[in-house]
């Protein structure tokens, strides 16, 4: 036994859930991906994940990503990086060079910085816009309400196209009702990606059509 060795044994238990779920819930099997929230976690305590096959992780900060993933990619080149976390606009660029999938986009002045950064690097990650869909003050995200018009302004004003969206529930709400939100948003936008469901709900966001789960302390344990 080492440190690490809970890791692998948890994943496969969230992997057998899911694909429960997806049995249970009429979706087609291998249609929710789990995107491994490895925040915090040190690279010792990914490895095990990537070498028990596992290649979809998230992280929420640029720079703690940059500390890991650059040597880690070298070892698995086809594992795939998701930023959940909120983007400033000084670190567009290295955003830009290390994730796959930026799954805040959540600003209009984020979308043009990102669109020049995409034009001068020539990679162009995939693209999620963030909703807030509890109208917290507090929280990252476009208004459900302005979904529509950012949709629009990405696509005519900065020629990006992004291809689902996400959220985070408050925390102190049922999350079904934003799922749904969520879910409703998409659909009437044709926009086929839904990010949505954590350790404590991945279940009931599939039910409602999540095609991205994104999965932390279940996998990892508990973040200090
Ligand atoms: C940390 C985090 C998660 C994972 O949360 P768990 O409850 O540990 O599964 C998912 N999404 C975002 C945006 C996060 O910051």
């Amino acid at each position: 036994m080492t440190a690490h060795d809970d890791v692998v044994p948890q994943l496969a238990i969230v992997r057998d859930s899911i694909r429960r779920a997806e049995q249970d819930f009429g979706r087609p099997a291998g249609s929710v991906a789990l995107v491994a929230v490895s925040k915090t976690m040190p690279a010792e305590r990914i490895r095990p994940a990537l070498e028990a096959g596992h290649r979809i992780f998230g992280e929420n900060r640029v720079q703690e990503a940059q500390s890991k993933w650059p040597a880690l990619r070298e070892a698995f080149p086809d594992l795939e990086l998701h930023l959940i976390g909120p983007l400033q606009t000084n670190k567009v660029k290295e955003a830009v060079a290390l994730f796959d999938v930026i799954q805040t986009l959540d600003r209009p002045s984020l979308a043009g910085a990102l669109r020049k950064e995409i034009e001068r690097q020539g990679r162009s990650p995939r693209l999620l816009v963030q909703v807030n869909t509890g109208a917290e003050p507090q929280k990252a995200g476009i208004d459900p309400r302005e979904v529509p018009a950012f949709l629009r302004e990405c696509r005519e004003v900065h020629g990006l196209a992004p291809e689902g969206l996400m959220c985070i529930p408050p925390i102190d709400a049922p999350p079904s009702a934003h799922f749904a939100l969520l879910a409703r948003l998409a659909r009437s936008e044709g926009l086929p990606v839904l990010s949505m469901g954590m350790s404590a709900d991945y279940e009931a966001a599939i039910q409602l059509g999540a095609t991205h789960v994104r999965v932390g302390s279940a996998i990892f344990g508990a973040r200090t």
